[in-house]
């Protein structure tokens, strides 16, 4: 029910969990998150609380300069560990919030094609679709855009690639989405409280919109793949 990406220049595991500890408003019956460590993806998922993915990441901690962080309020697939984004398939790793209708057509189309689901959720479909598309020879932006279009229903993504740790891709189609300005590191999040520790400068995605993001600055484009503009905003009173 939460997102957070962080593409920064220290460890995001405990930055991420706090920032998600900043949307718990919004309720919520596991999390996780995801960091791109020593070259390669590493998570860490707990059922129920954030104290119990603290407790996760106590046991075992996640380095990581890039990472992306999720809350789950689930809708397809028990809440548990296994269906707890992110979700891992091949170099990508995604979070996602809101309902992918056409998951059960697109699902047959993947398992068809020999790709193995983990779990029972409606996003995993998502995280295959792009890796589909890595494996085609497309870019991660190529991949990320091509997967988008086949989605049907409402999301609100953050997709990381393995070979990229200066990229994380955002989209918007329904649930809001921010991102968030840094000095030399940029951030997502599902609203500007979510990032208020970080930054007060802020640009909303409007619906169909996705957007690049690295640490230099980030690109919006729209479901035509056209770059579009979205007017930098400073949030107030959310710290
Ligand atoms: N539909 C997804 C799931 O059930 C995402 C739910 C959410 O918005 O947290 O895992």
């Amino acid at each position: 029910c939460g997102i957070v990406g962080i593409v920064g220049h220290s460890p995001v595991a405990p930055l991420i969990v706090d920032a998600l500890k900043r949307l718990e408003y919004r309720g919520y019956d596991s999390a996780g998150v995801a960091t791109i460590e020593h070259g390669k993806l590493a998570r860490r998922r707990a059922e129920g609380k954030l104290v119990n993915l603290e407790r996760r990441l106590a046991e075992e901690p996640l380095g990581g300069f890039i990472g992306i962080g999720h809350t789950r309020w689930a809708t397809h697939g028990v809440p548990n560990e296994v269906n707890a984004h992110p979700h891992f398939s091949e170099d990508v790793a995604i979070v996602h919030n809101g309902i992918i209708e056409n998951f059960s057509e697109l699902r047959s189309e993947l398992v068809a094609e020999g790709f193995v689901f983990a779990s029972q959720t409606d996003t995993e479909v998502v995280a295959h679709l792009v890796s589909r598309a890595l494996r085609g020879g497309a870019s991660p932006q190529e991949a990320a855009f091509s997967a988008l279009k086949r989605l049907k229903g409402a999301f609100a993504l953050a997709i990381l690639f393995r070979g990229d740790e200066d990229l994380i891709i955002g989209a918007r189609s329904g649930p809001p989405l921010a991102v968030g300005h840094g000095e030399g590191e940029m951030f997502l999040g599902s609203d500007a409280i979510a990032l208020a520790p970080f930054t007060d400068a802020i640009t909303y995605l409007e619906d169909g919109d996705w957007v690049v993001v690295r640490r230099s600055g980030m690109q919006i484009f729209d479901m035509e793949g056209r770059p579009v503009e979205r007017p930098r905003q400073q949030s107030v009173g959310t710290s």
